[in-house]
């Protein structure tokens, strides 16, 4: 029999260590929000696949539909011979975004991709050069999304220099004295120091950090990087990548606010498995790069395209809107209670279903050694658990909104029992 252990010894030998997995489960199959590995054992998943199942493994309609188009054609490249899938998604995007005036979208592959050509796009959309992104945040592992994302260890360690004209400020968390006004400052001494106003192509930011530590960008801040963005004549830039498609409750997380991105960065639960990524924006800005600036060999695969109309089915239809909503009551209110109980648990957070909290340490203090020991523990008993923050201080849920109550509870028991193991309160 395969076991998790030979394969991880073939693994070492085979694939870079640069490349790392939070557990050791080998997946043998999955279904809804439950895993099965190879060697037969059954995990909870609060994970789901970072971000990616927010309509769970395998849901019978994307399915449905990719095996549908399987029987049709798997790949023509879109800038071979186009096809009608890719439309329509893209229309059913675009009458879904969250701005007003025309939208157009292009589909890409990866998260990675969709921020690329976001920063293509407002670059040559405002003749200029420069990116303000934000301190913790991700926007992916490619060069230029490196450089955007907020944080040295691990992913720009060894690798630079970084692509230039990329300025961070910090992410006002709320936390550790970071506070909106502090965030408007730096943005100040960026422009008083580093660069002009005037050469400032966009302004990246994630409407709920994700890797960084489900820290929720404050409206007030969103309101005044829009007005920023338009008094200095920038674009803002919306990463949705993580935060989007029903998990905040919204299909995007920046609705919540009011505020109006120019630019949409979507990948992740957008296609509910498969891999399919898009840049959504305001149709004028959208056509700013000439034919042949845009693609990519596999961008809006047939496939993909498939499985995201059967996504956006789905959250219609099984409301999970109000689904992700009920979730993070939930959630919420089981692990305040967990506070409550005198469990390591501090900084409760999120928007919907996207809920974050810290671990401390017996000094009181959030602590990332914590938080992986809390994952770990959740592991042995059968919860695929993720952290997340620049310290990796913060347990992430991101449990599939199909999931029942009963498996949330389940989950959300495991949970529990984790952090007391790890706080020393286990019952003898
Ligand atoms: N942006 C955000 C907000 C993300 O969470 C991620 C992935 N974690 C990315 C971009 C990059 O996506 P990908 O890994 O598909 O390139």
């Amino acid at each position: 029999m395969t076991d998790n252990a030979s394969l991880a010894a073939r693994r070492d030998r085979a694939v870079p260590r640069g490349l790392a997995s939070s557990t050791a489960v080998y997946a043998a199959r999955a279904d809804n929000a439950e895993l099965w590995d190879v060697e037969g054992r059954r995990y909870v998943d609060f994970a789901g696949g970072i971000a990616v199942l927010n309509t769970g493994h395998r849901h019978p309609r994307v399915i449905a539909a990719v095996e549908d188009q399987l029987g049709r054609f798997t790949h023509t490249a879109f800038q071979v011979a186009p096809y009608e899938s890719y439309i329509e998604l893209a229309e059913k995007l675009n009458a879904r975004a969250p701005f007003s005036g025309e939208a157009k979208t292009i589909l890409l592959t990866t998260g990675a991709e969709a921020t690329e050509n976001a920063v293509k796009i407002a670059r040559a959309a405002t003749g200029r050069s420069a990116v303000i992104a934000f301190t913790g945040a991700f926007h992916g592992r490619t060069l230029l999304a490196s450089a955007m994302t907020g944080k040295v260890t691990p992913y720009k360690r060894k690798v630079g220099p970084m692509p230039p004209e990329v300025y961070h400020a910090p992410f006002p968390t709320g936390i550790d004295g970071n506070t909106v006004e502090k965030s408007l400052a730096a943005i100040q001494y960026l422009f008083a120091a580093d660069v002009e106003p005037e050469r400032v192509a966009a302004v990246i930011i994630e409407p709920v950090q994700g890797e960084g530590g489900f820290h929720v960008a404050p409206t007030e801040f969103l309101e005044a990087l829009r007005a920023l963005a338009d008094s200095h004549g920038f674009l803002l830039i919306a990463d949705e990548v993580q935060a989007g498609f029903a998990r905040t409750g919204k299909l995007f997380g920046i609705e919540h606010s009011g505020v109006e991105p120019d630019l949409v960065c979507v990948a992740k639960s957008l296609a509910g498995g498969f891999p399919l990524s898009g840049l959504i924006g305001r149709a004028q800005l959208m056509d700013a790069l000439d034919p042949g600036g845009l693609g990519g060999t596999y961008g809006g695969s047939p496939i993909g395209c498939a499985a995201a109309l059967a996504v956006l089915d789905v959250i219609e239809e099984e409301g999970l809107l109000d689904r992700a909503t009920a979730i993070g009551e939930r959630l919420r209110r089981r692990i305040n209670a967990f506070a409550a109980a005198g469990l390591p648990v501090a900084n409760l957070r999120g928007l919907g279903a996207m809920i974050g909290f810290d671990v401390t340490n017996a000094a009181g203090e959030t602590d990332g050694a914590a938080a992986r020991a809390v994952t770990g523990a959740a592991l042995e008993a059968g919860l695929i658990l993720l952290s997340c923050g620049t310290k990796g201080e913060t347990i992430r849920i991101l449990v599939p909104l199909t999931a029942s109550d009963d498996l949330i509870d389940e989950g959300l028991d495991i949970v529990e029992a984790s952090l007391a193991k790890v706080s020393g309160k286990v019952d003898a």
